[in-house]
């Protein structure tokens, strides 16, 4: 990712965190799909409180230890608990008790930042699997943030795959709202 992509990216996260940090609640549930260096786990785990619960995946066992050392040096690690796993199988590990609970759940895709590891990247197929799970925990006004990417190999793929997914979505259910950086090419 070049540093552009790194800004651009940024905004496009801040977007989504903004979202969520109107809905999120102290004591609330949320769900960080791709824990990567673990932004937006700490910054759910923060929003959430003492009585919240954070659940992450990754696939990344570099990410998670990334993640974990960020979250006990904020002190927010008894709020979390981590996956190492596809968040495609989030239904074996997230509580049924949890079903229709949950706030927020973010999703920033792609591959972890920073890493030389580029094979473990979010794909389309998995991804989506994902998305469909996380609708069983969504609560009634929660939010699925989801940053997509779409300038590495497979990124315009799960891009348009994520578009297709939510513009499916029932109208009497969901409200769907896009954004995109007008600027920049490959984001
Ligand atoms: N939210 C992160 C950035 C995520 S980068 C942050 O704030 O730093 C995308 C992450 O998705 C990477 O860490 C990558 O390992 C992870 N990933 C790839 N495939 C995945 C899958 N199937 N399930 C969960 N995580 C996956």
């Amino acid at each position: 990712m070049s540093s552009q992509d790194a800004q651009v990216c940024r905004g496009a996260v801040y977007t989504a965190h903004d979202w969520m940090r109107r809905t999120l609640r102290p004591g609330d549930i949320a769900i960080d799909a791709t824990v990567g260096n673990g932004h937006d786990t700490s910054f759910l785990a923060n929003r959430v409180g003492d009585n919240g619960r954070v659940y992450g995946f990754d696939v990344s066992q570099e990410a998670i230890s990334a993640t974990e050392r960020r979250l006990r040096n904020e002190r927010l690690f008894r709020r979390v608990t981590i996956f190492n796993t596809g968040h495609e199988n989030m239904e074996q590990h997230i509580p049924d008790e949890f079903e229709d609970r949950v706030a927020c759940i973010m999703f920033n895709l792609g591959y972890l930042p920073g890493s030389s590891d580029k094979t473990k990247i979010t794909r389309a197929n998995t991804t989506e699997r994902a998305l469909n799970s996380s609708m069983k925990y969504l609560t009634v006004g929660g939010v699925i943030a989801i940053v997509a990417y779409t300038g590495h190999d497979g990124g315009q793929d799960e891009t348009f795959a994520v578009r297709s997914w939510a513009m499916g979505l029932d109208q009497h259910k969901f409200a769907v709202v896009h954004y995109s950086h007008l600027n920049q090419q490959n984001s």
